[in-house]
């Protein structure tokens, strides 16, 4: 009697013991979902704004201020090189946590795993400079 007992307590526990195995794997493959789709590199970052400057574009010029793609270049636009991120992609760059920001333009110097973050003044784009940063292309975002 008390041997089947304790028979019925080993069967009992050995699906659960099955289930954390399962769950184990779960997990795992589920982290190696998640990370495929935030796929991380590291991209040369430098920064630019509208200005005459940055775009050679004079504030009286109708495509002032407009990007490649035909949107007004705001917070969160970036210039890349279209070969390696798609127009359109959207990233998450390192160091800015609140911001998705989008593949909306390209740019002359910008080329390769090169992205060109706007900025709303010159003087702003002047003092972010030139970094080596992890970008995210989110994939599903
Ligand atoms: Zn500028």
């Amino acid at each position: 009697m008390k041997i089947s007992v304790k028979n019925r307590v080993v069967s009992l526990r050995f699906p659960t013991g099955l289930l954390s195995v399962y769950f184990g794997i779960f997990v795992f493959v589920a982290s190696l979902i998640f990370a495929g789709s935030l796929k991380a590199e590291v991209f040369k970052a430098t920064a630019y704004c509208s200005c005459v400057k940055c775009c050679d574009k004079d504030p009286s010029d109708k495509w002032y201020g407009i990007t490649a793609t035909g949107k007004k270049a705001r917070w969160g636009t970036v210039a890349v090189d279209k070969r390696v991120v798609k127009l359109g992609s959207k990233l998450r760059i390192e160091g800015f946590p609140n911001t998705v920001f989008r593949a909306e333009d390209v740019g002359g110097a910008v080329k390769g795993k090169h992205i060109d973050v706007w900025f709303p003044s010159h003087e702003d784009a002047i003092k972010f400079g030139v970094r080596k940063i992890v970008v995210q292309r989110v994939i599903n975002g």
